[in-house]
């Protein structure tokens, strides 16, 4: 029997990430489901050293234990003046069930009395595609560059996105919008590099699910 369309599970339970990983790979027609999809999926444990160490565990575990091609993503804002501060702890900075507000709350005070030229961070995003054996097949890192606002500005996005500026548009991303962010933010950096071998792989023979 012929496979019906190749099916991508997206390994994050973050829905409003999962909404911008969905419409990052449109282009691609294939068939994307989240973890929503599948009441059986586990909870991995992010306890990897880095971006790509913690996207890998999330796409090899969970590709294995649901037998499904997954897409691990991993992700964070990494702050100059904090010597790269929150990272891989961007999620629970201010606590393990933190709210995005609790955590801009915490950045603000740590960042209390740094001058705006002292604000500079970045967002990182690492991507890996494990087969259903658990095999990682494809890895992708993107960076978005700015600098930390000292009021919250914007309601779109999320996690840190209204205190993210952008130099070149002098706004936040919670300012720009989905659109614009769409196309300069780290995850779609890192998308653009993985959609070449992604279309590979998924029209090659071994995308099997
Ligand atoms: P993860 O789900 O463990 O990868 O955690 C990612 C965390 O990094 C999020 O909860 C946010 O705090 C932060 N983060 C990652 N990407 C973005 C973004 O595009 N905008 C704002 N915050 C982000």
């Amino acid at each position: 029997m012929t496979n019906a369309q190749p099916l991508l599970v997206l390994g994050t339970h973050n829905r409003k990430k999962g909404r911008e990983l969905v419409e990052l790979l449109a282009p691609l027609g294939i068939e994307v489901r989240t973890l929503a999809d599948f009441p059986q999926a586990i909870e991995v444990v992010e306890d990897g050293a880095s971006f790509a160490e913690n996207s890998g565990k999330k796409a090899a575990e969970q590709a294995q234990h649901l037998g499904q091609w997954v897409l691990g993503e991993d992700s964070g804002l990494v702050v100059d003046a904090l010597d790269g501060r929150p990272g891989i702890y961007s999620a629970r900075y201010a606590g393990e069930h933190a709210s995005d507000e609790e955590n801009n709350q915490l950045l603000l005070e740590e960042l209390a009395g740094v001058s705006a030229q002292g604000r500079t961070a970045h967002y990182v995003s690492h991507i890996a595609v494990a087969d259903p054996s658990g095999t990682i097949r494809l890895e992708a890192t993107g960076r978005f560059d700015g600098r930390i606002a000292e009021h919250p500005a914007g309601s779109a996005g999320f996690g840190y996105d209204p205190l993210f500026v952008v130099p070149e548009y002098h706004r936040t991303v919670g300012q720009l919008g989905a659109a614009i962010k769409s196309v300069i933010s780290h995850r779609a950096r890192a998308y653009r590099q993985l959609l070449p071998q992604l279309a590979q792989l998924t029209r090659g023979g071994d995308w099997r699910t």
